[in-house]
């Protein structure tokens, strides 16, 4: 019989950063959802802000966007593409936002007289929000929550949470475990893995209280029975418990990996819940074609953030789908727009790629090479992607070497340009706080039949997520649409324009939203899969 209760699996990591405790998580829940689980994921972050939203890409990477416009971490773009886990403000808790909530209520007097220190009330606020993310989902009980805590054991920053989810299984014993994701590493000199390290991060967690149920080992080279015997004896945890997450060729092999392990088996067997077959069938199959694919597609990326391999994630990751959706793989061109600005064109030694694409961003450091590439692509009919800031390139482009308005510019480059056809709305003038402020979330667009974008989604009305402060003006609409700038798709309650194409070129589109947050290796994006159609074309013929 399966219990009433949601269950809960909280992941921890030791030894390092960056181990993937992310995928790790998104893998299990990935499982459980395949054997008919309706699971949530939730990431609890140790830092201090109170999203990512202020912060620079170089240091946090990617800010991943929800449907109700919550700013957060690049975690939450993982369990969207292994899962169909509900994504929400709800799924991301900051040590910040907690500080926030429970000081300004003591500020307003909601703890008078009842305790000395605002501290019980930091952990309580931390279980309040893994309960309120558990029951999101009105009547549709979710029966397993998956809360994944930021950091590494040790990091002084994190401990509240730690704090918090001992007490949450203290009071709930039956119905959690804890996954705990470390690494062991391989000593070339020794010519054997190590596994102090892990012992060393399962101590410093039972000093906080936490013994682990589950221990998922990064490592280089699979871990042999001897391997994990050492584990379980020095760590108490069985032998079985042992998951190793070796190195995979493709980030979606690892749930593959986890399950040959049975992994699943053993967590529903922990949580006393129902246990089905997961058939894996198409998920195998999307894996298998990402190994093989039958071709390669260079397509160059146009971002002042492409040195840093997470700020643009769930962008890589959709052009990733949608070429293995055609059965090819993507070859990304990192091509750092503010080393060719002050050139007239667009430097020859990028000009090879099968297509471009030019990611969101902000200020105007790296502006003007973005603009030549959009000139580049546009009169050269090589396929061009704009997404947000890259789409506002392709109208501030259209305007200058089209229109001949020589200085148009957006308004967030040059505040004073004659002509902005990039400009704020009346509404975001009077806004000075920085965090938060931005048109965030989802709202619902209207596609223009005959289009490309119509094309690729075939509906009248889509939706997507947005995370930007600037629009296309409305005063050039004519302008531009006289002159081959279609305006394909527009959010009509607000007037705005949403997305923009060239006429007369095979795919040059640039979208105003981050249709990227929304694509999974099953379900890659339809946008994505007809712009790598074009790029395809283009790769055959030229
Ligand atoms: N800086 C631009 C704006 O605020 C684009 C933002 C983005 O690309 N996400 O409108």
């Amino acid at each position: 019989m399966q219990s009433k209760q949601s269950k809960y699996i909280f992941v921890t990591g030791g030894v390092l950063s960056s181990l993937g405790k992310g995928i790790a998580a998104s893998s299990i829940g990935m499982l459980l959802e395949h054997m008919g689980l309706k699971i949530a994921l939730m990431k609890l972050d140790p830092y201090l802000n109170v999203d990512p939203g202020t912060m620079n890409p170089y240091q946090h990477g990617e800010v991943y966007v929800t449907d109700d416009g919550a700013e957060t971490d690049l975690d939450l773009g993982h369990y969207y593409r292994f899962t169909h886990s509900p994504l929400s403000q709800k799924s991301n808790a900051t040590s910040g936002q907690i500080y926030n909530n429970v000081i300004k209520r003591e500020r307003r007097g909601d703890y008078l007289g009842k305790t000395v220190q605002v501290i019980p009330h930091i952990t309580d606020e931390i279980k309040h929000r893994i309960l309120a993310c558990a029951h999101q989902e009105g009547d549709s009980k979710i029966d397993v929550c998956i809360v994944e805590i930021g950091g590494t054991v040790g990091d002084i920053e994190s401990l509240p949470f730690l704090e918090a989810i001992r007490q949450f299984r203290n009071e709930r014993a039956q119905d959690c475990i804890n996954v705990h994701v470390t690494y062991v590493p391989f000593l070339k000199a020794a010519g054997e893995v190590k596994t102090k390290p892990t012992q060393h991060s399962v101590q410093a967690l039972r000093t906080i209280g936490i013994s682990p149920d589950f221990i998922i080992a990064r490592c280089e080279v699979a871990l042999n029975d001897e391997v994990k015997e050492k584990i379980s004896l020095f760590c108490n945890v069985k032998k079985e418990a042992v998951i190793d997450a070796v190195d995979v060729a493709t980030i979606y092999e690892l749930p593959l990996h986890f399950h040959a392990q049975g992994i699943q088996e053993m967590i529903t067997q922990a949580l006393a819940l129902p246990s089905k077959p997961c058939d894996l069938s198409a998920w195998n199959l999307m894996v298998q074609s990402i190994k093989n694919p039958k071709g390669i597609l260079k397509i160059g990326i146009v971002g002042k953030y492409v040195q840093h391999q997470d700020a643009y994630k769930s962008i890589y990751e959709a052009l990733h789908h949608a070429a293995v959706h055609h059965g090819h793989k993507v070859e990304l061109v990192k091509i750092e727009p503010d080393t060719f600005y002050k050139e007239k064109s667009f430097p020859a030694a990028y000009q090879g790629c099968d297509g471009y694409l030019i990611p969101g961003g902000f200020g105007d450091r790296g502006w003007e090479g973005k603009i030549v590439t959009a000139a580049f692509c546009r009169e050269n009919k090589v396929p061009y992607f704009g997404i947000c800031l890259g789409m506002q390139v392709m109208v501030v482009e259209f305007a200058r070497n089209k229109l001949k308005l020589i200085s148009a510019n957006s308004t967030e480059m040059e505040i004073e340009t004659e002509h902005p056809v990039i400009s704020l709305l009346e509404e975001q003038k009077i806004v000075t706080d920085r965090g938060g402020t931005m048109r965030l979330g989802s709202y619902p667009c209207k596609l223009q039949r005959k289009s490309k974008a119509y094309e690729a989604y075939q509906k009248d009305e889509i939706s997507e997520r947005h995370r930007h402060r600037y629009e296309l003006n409305n005063n050039y609409r004519n302008d531009f649409e006289k002159a081959g700038l279609q305006i394909s798709g527009s959010y009509e309650d607000g007037g705005l324009a949403e997305i923009v194409e060239i006429v007369d070129h095979p795919w040059m589109v640039g979208v105003q939203s981050h249709p990227e947050f929304k694509s999974r290796p099953t379900e890659p994006h339809p946008l994505f899969c007809t712009f790598i159609q074009a790029v395809i074309e283009y790769a055959r013929t030229n």
